[in-house]
């Protein structure tokens, strides 16, 4: 039987959360999210995924008119989509590689003794191919590798499941969690003018929803020497904006990101805009996680109690799913 049950439900109604400690707790509680057996990694229940693909919905909507062209992509990237994310120098302290087996019968036996009782054995494994995926919009652009884009630019929209590694009790820092993007590939100003535009959408379509959202600029945790620099360069330059809203607490937090990258992954993977100049490119990501808890967090844990505009919006039914009946 779910632990959501009718006492636990809407019983708060996100005011009386004063940490992000008390909110996680309650989260795992009222069984919205599960426990995922490491910091900051959780299963969903059918309600809380019933929220997030409602959110992923809504967003699809807002960019109907640009007809983008729609891809899931895999949470598993190749080694050379993570190094020319650029990932790899500026956070490597939040990236993940995989590593897997491949030692000789000699090592296996070892591997196994170790595993039988209760040793190290991850040290080993060797790295593979392969690596998690840090943001969704980093497995596009190898893929239009060497192509040159229209008059007008490309624009795609895109999913991936994304890693990062900064393991917190605050649910708002999950490890593994889905970014929802639009992302353009083109000319310089055509980036600009994309990256302003969605601004706006994502304004209207957080603040739709009630979330008491702010735009504001801002700079990626680059890792290491030389990050203030990096952070000062990307807030001088307007490079990063974010909307945020309070997700886990009263302390706002990125619930929707937008980059304009400049040519970074244009000349990363060698892409051409109409003009033949390498293209710039721009992006803006919903977390879709996060928006959730931001909802749940002002709106109650009970999203057949929040008010009727948002649940139509969202276009949640009264009804809860059955499994949670
Ligand atoms: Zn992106």
């Amino acid at each position: 039987m779910s632990n959501l049950t009718k006492r636990g439900l809407g019983e708060s109604d996100g005011r009386a959360i004063t940490s992000a400690e008390e909110f996680r707790s309650r989260l795992l509680t009222l069984g919205l999210l599960v426990d995922g057996g490491a910091i900051g990694l959780y299963h969903r229940s059918a309600t809380f995924e019933s929220i997030v693909r409602s959110i992923e919905a809504l967003a699809s909507k807002a960019g109907r008119d640009q007809s983008p062209r729609q891809l899931y992509f895999s949470p598993v990237i190749g080694l050379a989509t993570l190094l020319g994310s650029g990932y790899v120098s500026a956070f490597p302290n939040l990236i993940g590689t995989i590593n897997s087996f491949d030692g000789d019968g000699e090592a296996l036996r070892e591997l196994r003794s170790r595993v039988d009782a209760g040793g190290q054995w991850v040290e080993m494994t060797s790295p593979t191919e392969v690596a998690l995926c840090s943001a969704s919009c980093h497995s596009l652009y190898p893929m239009l590798a060497h192509t040159t884009q229209p008059e007008g630019g490309s624009i795609f929209e895109v999913q991936a499941s994304c890693f990062r590694h900064e393991p917190s009790l605050d649910p708002a820092r999950m490890q593994s969690f889905r970014q929802h993007e639009f992302v353009y590939v083109g000319t310089a100003p055509g980036a600009l003018e994309f990256r302003d535009q969605w601004l706006e959408r994502g304004r209207a379509l957080l603040g739709g929803l009630g979330l008491g959202i702010d735009v504001v600029p801002a700079s990626d945790p680059f890792f290491g020497r030389g990050a203030q620099l990096l952070s000062r360069g990307q807030l001088d330059k307007e490079l990063k904006f974010e909307i945020v809203a309070p997700i886990s607490s009263t302390q706002p937090g990125a619930v929707a990101s937008s980059n304009y990258h400049e040519d970074h992954f244009g000349a990363a993977f060698d892409l051409k805009d109409a003009n033949g100049q390498v293209a710039h490119t721009a992006c803006i990501g919903f977390g879709l996680e996060r928006i959730t808890l931001a909802l749940l967090l002002k709106l109650g844990f009970d999203p057949a109690l929040w008010p009727g505009g948002v649940r139509q919006q969202l276009d949640i039914s009264v009804e809860r799913p059955s499994a949670l009946s």
